[in-house]
C-alpha cells in the first residue's frame, strides 16, 4: 500500500527495506530502520534483518559490528540475489540480500519490553504501555496504513460528491445522542462546563441553515460509555449532512464513500449495498444489526399454533430457527445448555424438535402437538430429516431478541472474517420503548423526521411511528446511523411534545438550534460512519483497539500516559473545583 510516486528516497536513504527485489540486484543502496534480528554466520559474518514500515530485508555484515535488536541503523551495501537454495518464500524481499554492508548506528536501543514480531502475542497492557515499540510490528503498521487509506478514500469520495470539509468545535454543549458527556471546566467562568461533542450533530445542522449545502468532516466524537471491543471513549466518524436531499440521496452519498474505502483497503469493491426495513430485519434476524454472512433465519410459526392446545404455545408470537443437520450434533447436554441460555435471555423456555425420516418429530413436547401442527411446523421451517428446530413462544419483541441472540450464538463467525456483508436498515421506529415517566424515548435523536405516512400516529400511537432514519451494518456491527431531520417548527414541537420535552426544556437544551431554524432551515439529512469499526473489519481485526494508534484499555485507562490522573490543587483552585473523596 505504498503511495504512488513516493520512492522513499531521502537524504539518508535510497530505498525502503521491504521494497528491494531481484530487479534491484547490483544497485548500491542505503536503507534505514531497526535491527529486527541478528544471526551469526561463521566467524566473520552476521546476518542482520533490518526493518522499516515496509518490511524487512536481510543484510550481510561483519560479525564484529556491534548492534543488537531494535538499534536504529543506516546500512549501505549492494543488493544481490541470495545464494542458490537460501531464498525465503515467506518474505517479500526473500530472494535478495544486501551484501558488503557498512552499518552506521544512528541510535542504540535498550532490549525491547517484548519481541517486535507479529508471531509473539504480548500482553495487551504491556503493548499499550510501550505502544511506540508495539507500533513497529508489521500488523500495526499495516493497520495504520489501511486506516490512512480508508480516510483518504472517504475524503476523496466526499470531495467528488461536492461536499465541503468543515471543522466544528470540541468545546461545545451537550448534543442529542443521549450518552453521558465528558465535560471540561471553564476557567473563565468557574462552576461552568463545556461538553465535549458526542458528535457534531447540532453544529452540522446549523451549517445547513448557514447554506453550506453539503458538509463533511472526519470528526472526533466523545461519549463516556462503557468500553467494549467496538467502543472507545473517543472515536472517529465520517460525519456528513446535506441540504435539499431525500433519504435515497444520503444513502447514495454514504454508499459511494464506504465502497470506495473498502476498495482502497482490500482491493475489492463490494457489491451495491442491499436494503432491509427495520421490521424485516427484526422479523428475519431478530436484531437491527443482522449479520448476513449466515442463514439460520427466524421463521414465523404463529399461525401454525393459532388454535393450539399446548399451553406454552398459547402466546402472541411463536417463531423458530432451523439448524440444518443439527440433530445429531446436539445431544442432551448441548440442548440443555441452549435452553438455559434462552432462559437467561428472558425466554420462558426453549422447545427443540429433531426431524426424523418421513417428517417424524422427536421432541419432549411432541405429544402435546397435533399431527397437523407437527407437519405444518416441519413444512414452514422447510425442515428435512436430521435437522434441528428451536422454537420460542412469547411476546413478539422477546421472541425476536431471544432467537436473534441464539442465532448469533449458533452461527456467527468473528466479525472480521470474510465475506463482507453490508446492509442498510431503513424505517427504524421513531421511538423505542418508554422512560421512567412513561414518555417514548427517541430511537435515534429528537430531530429525526417521522415517516410522512405516520405523522398522524404521533398523537395516537407514537410507538408505531416509523422514522426516516437508517443504519449501515457490516457483518453484524453497526457502522453508523443517520436520518432526514425535522426542519419544520410544528413537526418538531409535536415530536418534543411526544418525548415529554416541554417548550422550556427544548429551549434550554437546543434553543440555539431551534432559534437558528426560525431564520430559514432547508430540508436536510445526514449520516455518520464509524471509521474505527469500518477499518477494524477491513483490516481483519475483531477489536477496534488494534486500528487505533493510542487506544484506552477496557477500563478507560491509558497505560502509556497513565491518564487519567490527578491535577495539582493550584489548577483545581483556578477552576473553582473541589474534589470529593471517592464514594464508598
Ligand atoms: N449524530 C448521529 C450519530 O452520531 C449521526 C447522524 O444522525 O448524522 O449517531
Amino acid at each position: 500500500m505504498t503511495e504512488e510516486g513516493a520512492s522513499g528516497a531521502t537524504g539518508m536513504r535510497t530505498d525502503r527495506c521491504g521494497e528491494l527485489r531481484l530487479g534491484d540486484a547490483g544497485r548500491l543502496v542505503a536503507i534505514c530502520g531497526w535491527v529486527a534480528r541478528r544471526r551469526e554466520h561463521g566467524e566473520h559474518l552476521a546476518f542482520l534483518d533490518v526493518r522499516d514500515h515496509t518490511g524487512v530485508v536481510q543484510c550481510v555484515v561483519h560479525s564484529g559490528v556491534e548492534v543488537r535488536n531494535e538499534f536504529v541503523v543506516r546500512v549501505t551495501g549492494t543488493v544481490r540475489a541470495r545464494p542458490e537454495g537460501t531464498a525465503n518464500a515467506e518474505l517479500a524481499t526473500g530472494e535478495v540480500e544486501v551484501g558488503d554492508c557498512e552499518v552506521e548506528v544512528l541510535n542504540p536501543a535498550e532490549p525491547p519490553p517484548f519481541p517486535v514480531t507479529d508471531r509473539v502475542d504480548a500482553d495487551e497492557g504491556l503493548r499499550l504501555r510501550h505502544r511506540s515499540v508495539d507500533l513497529r510490528r508489521d500488523r500495526m503498521q499495516r493497520n495504520l496504513r489501511i486506516r490512512g487509506a480508508v480516510n483518504r478514500a472517504l475524503r476523496a469520495a466526499m470531495d467528488r460528491q461536492g461536499f465541503t470539509e468543515v471543522e466544528t468545535p470540541m468545546l461545545w454543549v451537550p448534543t442529542p445522542e443521549g450518552s453521558r458527556e465528558f465535560v471540561v471546566p471553564a476557567r473563565l467562568k468557574p462552576g461552568s462546563f463545556y461538553a465535549l461533542p458526542q458528535s457534531p450533530q447540532i453544529a452540522k445542522q446549523l451549517l445547513m441553515v448557514g447554506g453550506v449545502d453539503r458538509y463533511f468532516q472526519i470528526a472526533r466524537c466523545l461519549r463516556d460509555e462503557d468500553l467494549r471491543a467496538d467502543r472507545q471513549f473517543e472515536f472517529m466518524q465520517l460525519d456528513i449532512e446535506a441540504s435539499f436531499v431525500t433519504q435515497d440521496d444520503v444513502l447514495g452519498f454514504v454508499s459511494a464513500a464506504v465502497l470506495d474505502a473498502a476498495e482502497a483497503a482490500t482491493g475489492t469493491r463490494p457489491e451495491e449495498i442491499p436494503r432491509l426495513t427495520w421490521t424485516d430485519a427484526m422479523e428475519r434476524f431478530g436484531t437491527d444489526k443482522p449479520d448476513l454472512r449466515f442463514a439460520l433465519e427466524l421463521v414465523e410459526l404463529t399461525p401454525v399454533f393459532a388454535g393450539t392446545g399446548f399451553n406454552a404455545f398459547k402466546a402472541p408470537c411463536v417463531k423458530g430457527i432451523l439448524v440444518p443437520g443439527g440433530a445429531a450434533e446436539h445431544g442432551r447436554g448441548r440442548l440443555d445448555a441452549l435452553t438455559d441460555r434462552a432462559k437467561q435471555l428472558g425466554a420462558k423456555g426453549l422447545v427443540w424438535l429433531k426431524v426424523g425420516d418421513g417428517g417424524t418429530v422427536d421432541s419432549p413436547v411432541a405429544k402435546f402437538l397435533s399431527d397437523e401442527e407437527r407437519a405444518a411446523t416441519v413444512a414452514a421451517l422447510g425442515a428435512s430429516p436430521g435437522d434441528l428446530a428451536l422454537l420460542v413462544a412469547d411476546e413478539r419483541p422477546r421472541v425476536l431478541s431471544v432467537l436473534g441472540t441464539l442465532r448469533n450464538d449458533l452461527g456467527r463467525p468473528p466479525v472480521s472474517e470474510g465475506p463482507y456483508r453490508y446492509v442498510w436498515i431503513t424505517e427504524f421506529p421513531l421511538f423505542e420503548g418508554t422512560d421512567d415517566a412513561g414518555n417514548p424515548v427517541a430511537a435515534h435523536h429528537a430531530f429525526t423526521m417521522p415517516h410522512p405516512d405516520d405523522l398522524d400516529l404521533l398523537a395516537t400511537d407514537p410507538l408505531s411511528v416509523r422514522s426516516q432514519s437508517y443504519d449501515l451494518v457490516l457483518n453484524g456491527w453497526e457502522l453508523g446511523s443517520g436520518s432526514i431531520r425535522i426542519h419544520q417548527a410544528d413537526v418538531q414541537a409535536k415530536v418534543f411534545d411526544t418525548l415529554g420535552i416541554d417548550a422550556e426544556e427544548a429551549e434550554a437544551r437546543f434553543g440555539f438550534l431551534l432559534g437558528a431554524f426560525r431564520y430559514g432551515a432547508p430540508p436536510h439529512g445526514g449520516f455518520a460512519v464509524g471509521i474505527d469499526r469500518l477499518v477494524a473489519i477491513l483490516a481483519g481485526e475483531d477489536n477496534i483497539r488494534e486500528v487505533i494508534a493510542f487506544p484506552k484499555t477496557q477500563s478507560g485507562a491509558d497505560p502509556l500516559t497513565e491518564a487519567p490522573g490527578p491535577v495539582p490543587d493550584r489548577l483545581l483552585g483556578e477552576l473553582g473545583i473541589r474534589v470529593l473523596p471517592p464514594r464508598a
